[in-house]
């Protein structure tokens, strides 16, 4: 099997929809390329989905997944493509940059509930964290204050560090279930305006606050003593 990495373009720019690639293995239903604008499910958040286009014909991927350390795209059923071939990666940007929106907000809901998150998800319209908390937050004041956070028109940025400054700094990581995305010896850490939220994430985000628009908070859990879990959703 070919080991071949492919490159992460939504790394570097999460906001193109669509890219040049090249097919560098196929198998029954899924294909790995060599470039690819698909985030594969990771960090809670949902992975990519679109079309891979050739001359003649469109490819729906019903998903987009990390199995080691590939990257699969996983169509329907089994794909009549070979090695080499050249196809156009497209996403269903709108539905991508609804999960870039939560993948965010979750992070600004991150800063203001100050407890250990113990699990979460990014999906579309909707998003969750669960907190290691023994009381329960208030509803309307977690969103009037999530609110004020995204209306701020913070700047998110992102920036490298190693894993040996990472493991010097334990309490930058805000998430017990997931793993920090390391590999190659550094960390991507995800940085909202100078001081509101700072962490290591893989995922996709927005380049300003202002971008999420109005949020609301569907439920707050109590989902066992030590457990408060905060449902999130897009207006
Ligand atoms: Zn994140």
């Amino acid at each position: 099997m070919d080991q071949t990495l492919t490159k992460e373009v939504f790394k570097e720019n999460p906001y193109i929809i669509k890219c040049d690639s090249l097919i560098v293995n196929v198998k029954d239903n899924w294909l790995q390329l060599d470039q690819t604008i698909f985030y594969a499910e990771g960090g809670g958040q949902l992975g990519d989905t679109g079309f891979i286009k050739t001359k003649d014909r469109e490819i729906e991927i019903i998903n987009t997944i990390r199995d080691g350390k590939l990257i699969k795209h996983i169509t329907n059923g089994d794909i009549d493509l070979n090695i080499n071939d050249k196809v156009e990666c497209v996403i269903d940007w709108d539905r991508r940059y609804r999960l870039m929106k939560m993948h965010t907000c979750l992070h600004l809901l991150c800063s203001l509930v100050k407890a250990q998150v113990t699990g979460g998800s990014v999906t579309d319209y909707k998003g969750r964290l669960d907190f290691n908390l023994d009381y329960k937050p208030n509803k309307e004041e977690v969103k009037n204050n999530l609110n004020e956070l995204i209306q701020g028109n913070h700047a998110v940025t992102d920036s490298w560090i190693s894993d040996t400054e990472l493991d010097k700094n334990p309490d930058l990581v805000r998430t017990m279930s997931v793993a920090p995305p390391r590999g190659a010896g550094k960390i991507r850490m995800v940085k909202i305006g100078d001081n509101i939220d700072y962490q290591p994430c893989g995922g996709t985000h927005v380049k300003n606050t202002s971008e999420i628009g109005l949020v609301e908070i569907t439920k707050v859990e109590n989902k066992g003593k030590l457990n408060k879990r905060i449902v999130v959703s897009l207006a």
